[in-house]
């Protein structure tokens, strides 16, 4: 199995709000040596793997895409810039809604057809939406690792590590 393009969730994918989603957590935030947390105190924490998995998709040309539902698309976009991930991702579709229309700009934009993108989300609802449109969608539980990443991407001309 190839892949041209892979599509992450924001939310306890990629990462994790302090056991919360982004859209229930108080900004404004503020990054104290290197750690995120919102004005409750609060942190917020890319899950352990995620910046290997991102490199190692950079490395390979893979083409990187983000698919939230959040209901507070500034505040994501805002977490992006402080965790400095927001270079890896050519495409950025947060907004509410299914993500049927996230994934579905995605292939329209990129030119990637939907049967060659991965798709990497803790939601059922959202694996299946994804997997009726023909992306192979990849249910993440508790947070994006390698092992995760290695199910549902692995294969590509064997250089998964
Ligand atoms: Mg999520």
């Amino acid at each position: 199995m190839a892949f041209d393009l892979a599509v992450f969730d924001l939310d306890f994918t990629l990462w994790d709000c302090g056991g919360t989603w982004c859209d229930c957590t108080r900004p404004p935030y503020r990054k104290e040596k290197g750690r995120v947390f919102d004005s409750r105190g609060a942190q917020i924490t890319l899950y352990p793997h995620v910046r290997e998995i991102l490199d190692y998709c950079r490395r390979e040309g893979w083409i990187l895409a983000l698919a939230s539902r959040t209901e507070e698309p500034a505040w994501a976009r805002e977490l992006i810039g402080l965790f400095g991930i927001g270079d890896y991702f050519s495409h950025r579709e947060i907004y509410p809604g299914s993500k049927v229309t996230h994934l579905k700009r995605i292939g329209k934009e990129s030119g990637v057809p939907l049967s060659r993108m991965v798709f990497f989300d803790d939601e059922l609802r959202n694996i299946r939406d994804a997997a009726a449109l023909g992306v192979t969608a990849v249910h993440v539980a508790g947070g994006l690792d390698w092992d995760v990443f290695r199910s549902g991407a692995g294969g590509r001309g064997g250089s998964t590590p």
